[in-house]
């Protein structure tokens, strides 16, 4: 076997199921206790500065600078006695990744002696050279400063003797160059909005936060034979690679029995997150081979989001002790289910009530009807903004097929609301005597009882009702989920306000406040009525449907892109002050810019592969065939030869044939990149990207995999899905 996949392969044989990091201890006991979090607070801070905290995470506020030097000084002793050596503020550029500057506790003292030292300015702000990031054009290198500035309402906490302090991160001209301040802005945005509307029925809330829970799904490989595919390497996903005989066809994985080399894996990266207060709650084999999920219990958004991020710094360290990869990649292999990081939102007050929960008696129905209409009218003014928000170069691969939510947004709700929605639009609902408008209320008020379990799921929805809250499954795996929830935030605090407002005509044009409710809900829901869709998904049927309806799928990455910069998406951020025009304009240019580099790289790697591992390896294996034939004609008789040789000729003639269209194709590429490159527009690069070079990686693909049935298994340089799929 050719030597590379087989030493990968022997190096995998040596690989074992073992634990690193076992702590004998109940959970409980040491849940957090990497966290700087209330009992932290409490022994090292002084009572102010431990109010000046703890309102700023409950309730906004900022905190005093005049606390920022105790605040470090209680923060740092917590450390170092914890063992950490250096802080860094970690924060979330316009890149999907998290960024850390790491800088050390030591400082000389006044008289010259060797000290731990965190001032308070260096905890609250500081200036790394953010030269480097993206900013789409916000900020020239020339002023490359940016500033990070702590985020208390995620606490720090200790990962690898570091001191990670959540930071936000804005330009010198204070402008969001990360993803946290949008999110930020857009959960204020909603608190405010929401208020309006729950304030119609309970004066005493007075905050609404969001809760998200992030399903996280993922794949595994072993180590030696990640390294022995350079796509991999460089991409996280096979660029070529023909599907191994067996998949998922027996649906014999989803929930089956967790290996034990990837069971041991989970416990050691679950017990490092509980130190770090992300309380994991479920692990499962997913749908595909060598893929799993897990998600933690939901908590509030940002905290959420921080979460996800750091647990996949997590995973990727811990795996490394396994001798195993994690591929958060949305599409790592063709013909499989891809992964996703399925996005559980639903909206909380500060009384602890859940929005989205149905509940029991009729005042909350209305409240509830209100908050779910506004929700689904949202989901609709803005569905191709929040496809685009999911689209990118990774989730193009995965989006679409019959194992992930289709690329075109609709929403399901379930039967019960489905009836109950159906019922309230069908009341022939007229302006006349408020009699019969009490009589319409009293239906609503009527309505059973709507379970929390709402049982009949519909996996083929991008975003789904499931009893609470509402799933949008559409979002990638890799990415910083803020991405799309920001844009799912400002939407619906949008269709809040105007909620209200709505109500608010009615109630001056003297409609009682119950009835002047119900109307706008009716409105809301036969407004969006086209966004609804209860049946499947994946069929054809609705593909039809959908366009019928105006509903606009994504099928072209960096045409979606334009939907951040439409006059509607504008207005759209204007309007909740969640991003000026000039950041939209720059998350439209970086979107762009990534999705033509990563084309870029997956591009150039398809080229190496072939022109110097696939081509020779064919070439080597056809002349094994030639040498072959050639000792059959001199063995015998010419015409008994050719009989025997017929096929042999054919397969090296299909060889030839193979590899002539491969040069071809690659070559055809790389022209086709050379023309893209000189284009100065992005906009247009990232378009002629997708249109030329993207058609050619495919038709490359088709070619390498015919020839990996081709070729002789000994010489196939590459390890094959079956052996990354299936060795655990
Ligand atoms: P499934 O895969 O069946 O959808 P999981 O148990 O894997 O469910 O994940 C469900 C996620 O939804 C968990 O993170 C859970 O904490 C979260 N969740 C449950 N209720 C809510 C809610 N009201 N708001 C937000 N997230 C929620
Ligand atoms: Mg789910």
């Amino acid at each position: 076997m050719s030597s590379f996949r087989q030493r990968a392969l022997d190096e995998f044989a040596t690989h074992k199921a073992e634990r690193f990091y076992v702590d004998e201890r109940p959970v409980s006991e040491y849940f957090a206790e990497n966290v700087f979090g209330e009992d932290q607070m409490k022994k090292y801070l002084s009572s102010q500065a431990y109010q000046a905290v703890t309102s700023a995470i409950k309730d906004g506020k900022k905190i005093d600078r005049t606390f920022a030097n105790e605040i470090a000084a209680g923060m740092k002793s917590w450390a170092v006695e914890k063992g950490a050596t250096h802080y860094t503020h970690l924060f979330h550029p316009l890149t999907d990744s998290t960024a850390e500057k790491h800088e050390s506790f030591i400082d000389l003292s006044k008289s010259g002696e060797v000290v731990e030292n965190f001032k308070g300015s260096a905890l609250v702000q500081q200036e790394p050279d953010a030269s480097s990031f993206p900013s789409g054009g916000m900020r020239s290198t020339f002023e490359a400063r940016g500033y990070t500035a702590w985020d208390p309402s995620s606490p720090a906490f200790i990962l690898d003797q570091t001191l990670c302090i959540p930071t936000i991160f804005v330009s010198y001209t204070g402008e969001a160059l990360d993803m946290k301040i949008p999110l930020l802005k857009s959960l204020e945005a909603i608190n405010k909005s929401a208020l309006e509307v729950v304030n119609l029925f309970d004066e005493n809330v007075n905050r609404v936060i969001v809760n998200l829970g992030l399903e996280q799904e993922y794949f595994i490989v072993d180590d030696a034979l990640f390294r022995a595919r350079p796509d991999l390497q460089i991409c996280n996903r096979t660029l070529i690679g023909h599907t191994a005989a067996k998949d998922h066809q027996l649906e014999d994985h989803y929930f089956g029995a967790i290996p034990s080399r990837v069971m041991a894996f989970m416990k050691d990266f679950e017990t490092e997150a509980y130190k770090l207060g992300i309380m994991l709650k479920t692990r499962h084999n997913e749908v595909a081979p060598n893929q799993f999920e897990c998600a933690p219990l939901y908590c509030e958004a940002n905290l959420a989001v921080d979460h996800n991020q750091v647990l996949m710094i997590l995973m990727k360290k811990v795996a490394k002790k396994h001798h195993l990869k994690v591929l958060f990649h949305e599409k790592p292999f063709m013909g499989i289910n891809g992964s996703g990081k399925h996005c559980n939102w639903s909206m909380m007050t500060d009384r602890g009530e859940n929005l989205l929960s149905p509940g029991t008696t009729p005042g909350t129905n209305l409240q509830f009807l209100s908050v779910f209409s506004s929700v689904i009218r949202a989901v609709y003014e803005h569905n191709y903004l929040l496809m685009a928000s999911v689209a990118s170069l990774n989730n193009y691969y995965r989006l679409g097929g019959n194992e992930a939510p289709p690329a075109v947004m609709s929403v399901f709700v379930g039967r019960t609301l489905d009836n109950v929605i159906n019922s309230i639009e069908n009341m022939t609902l007229t302006d006349d005597v408020a009699a019969s408008e009490r009589e319409r209320l009293d239906i609503v008020k009527a309505i059973p009882e709507i379970l929390q379990d709402n049982t009949d799921r519909n996996r083929t929805s991008p975003f789904a009702f499931t009893g609470n809250r509402f799933e949008f499954r559409a979002v990638g795996s890799s990415v910083n989920v803020a991405s799309s929830m920001f844009i799912l935030n400002c939407a619906v605090a949008q269709q809040l306000s105007n909620f209200r407002k709505r109500v608010d005509k009615y109630m001056s044009d003297g409609i009682e406040k119950e009835e002047a409710v119900l109307k706008v809900v009716r409105e809301l829901i036969i407004e969006s009525k086209n966004i609804r869709f209860e049946g499947n998904g994946y069929s054809k049927e609705w593909h039809e449907e959908a366009a019928r309806r105006g509903l606009k799928g994504i099928t072209n990455v960096p045409e979606s892109f334009k939907a951040y910069i439409d006059k509607k998406s504008m207005a759209l951020f204007e309007e909740t002050k969640v991003l000026t025009m000039r950041e939209v304009a720059a998350h439209y240019e970086i979107k762009n810019e990534i999705f033509t580099k990563k084309l870029q790289i997956e591009a150039r790697v398809m080229g190496d592969l072939i022109i110097n591992h696939i081509i020779p390896t064919a070439i080597k294996f056809q002349n094994t065939l030639i040498d072959n034939a050639k000792g059959i004609k001199e063995l015998f008789p010419a015409e008994d030869a050719e009989r025997m040789c017929e096929k042999q000729l054919k397969t090296i003639a299909k060889i030839s044939k193979y590899i002539y269209e491969l040069r071809e194709d690659v070559h055809g590429m790389i022209e086709a990149r050379k023309e893209a490159n000189i284009i100065e527009d992005f906009t247009e690069k990232a378009a002629v990207y997708s249109e030329t070079v993207l058609p050619y990686m495919e038709k490359i693909r088709i070619n390498a995999d015919k020839l990996e049935m081709i070729v002789d298994d000994e010489l196939w340089p590459l390890p094959k899905y079956r052996e990354l799929l299936f060795c655990r």
